[in-house]
């Protein structure tokens, strides 16, 4: 998902294009220079108007160097994108974690605009964070912080992708939803979801909201175990961290927030110390995917120091 953006006029045009991803890097550079290119003739603006390329990169990375120490789901591996993509055009290149950039669109553009502690959390295949402390973004030692889907809510609990056990995303992403969801289906439980399902395809966000909708128990109860997980590390995280604002996004989020915020923030006020839950905003993102291709905005102005 590509965008020529400014903080005045917002999105100028899009691209959504799938990047070519056979774990080649080479092919996936080509992608990404092909829908820069792409998307900058659609707009028919000259390049030197073009301030800079904001690529927002789901895995660990330093934005600074420029080296992805590892997206696994591009195939990147202690790879300086940064530097190749440089090589390769004139426009300044920066790179930011995914879901850092989206912190960075919703704390600028969304909703939080006017926080100065705030956390972002986007719910999806994983659980992903962003921490902005002070008006800034917070990166951590080794460009780690926010990894919040990483937080161990039960030692016992299923096996993560990292390695460990009873991560915060192992209960509460929408695949660990899903998984538990079919896992209750397989086990002959009602649910209106069976009609919804289409075979071999993915339980779509819509349809768990279809579901809870249609006052669907087995699904209400699934969402609301996760909301209350949600609300157990949200608690945690502010009792930590102290934030005046919490903005929850991803599609199951954003398509369900009338039935899930009540009940996070319920779970969270059970959960936080009084300072940590006074004066603190939950709220659900409002820039739905656009959010991260507004954090680019902000990662522009942060690390070339010019209005964008
Ligand atoms: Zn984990």
């Amino acid at each position: 998902m590509a965008a020529v953006i400014n903080s005045e006029e917002g999105i100028i045009a899009r691209i959504k294009r799938p990047a070519e991803l056979s774990g080649n890097p080479k092919g996936y550079l080509n992608s990404i220079i092909e829908i820069v290119n792409d998307l900058i003739d659609k707009t028919k603006l000259k390049k030197k108007n073009i301030k800079a390329i904001c690529i927002g990169i789901p895995g660990a990375l330093n934005p600074h160097t420029g080296i992805v120490s590892l997206a696994p789901n591009l195939g990147l591996k202690k790879f300086n994108i940064k530097e190749k993509l440089q090589k390769k055009n004139s426009i300044p290149v920066l790179i930011e974690n995914d879901v850092n950039l989206g912190a960075l669109g919703a704390y600028k553009f969304g909703k939080a605009k006017n926080s100065k502690n705030m956390l972002a959390v986007f719910i999806g295949t994983g659980i992903g964070g962003g921490i902005i402390i002070d008006g800034k973004m917070y990166r951590g030692t080794n460009y780690s912080a926010g990894e919040i889907g990483h937080v161990i809510v039960d030692k016992k609990g299923p096996v993560c992708g990292c390695g460990n056990k009873g991560c915060f995303e192992t209960f509460a992403s929408r695949s660990a939803i899903v998984k538990n969801i079919m896992s209750d289906l397989k086990a002959k439980k009602k649910s209106i979801l069976k009609k919804l399902i289409l075979p071999n395809k993915p339980v779509k966000s819509r349809m768990l909201a279809a579901a809870v909708k249609s006052n669907d128990n087995l699904v209400i109860k699934h969402i609301a175990n996760a909301s209350d997980t949600i609300g157990l590390v949200l608690a945690n995280s502010a009792n930590l961290m102290n934030f005046d604002m919490i903005v929850l996004g991803g599609g199951l989020i954003e398509a369900l927030d009338y039935f899930m915020l009540p009940k996070i923030i319920e779970s969270f006020k059970k959960y936080a110390l009084k300072d940590a839950s006074k004066n603190i905003k939950i709220i659900a993102n409002d820039l739905g995917d656009d959010v991260a291709l507004y954090g680019g905005i902000a990662l522009a102005e942060e690390f070339l120091k010019i209005k964008i």
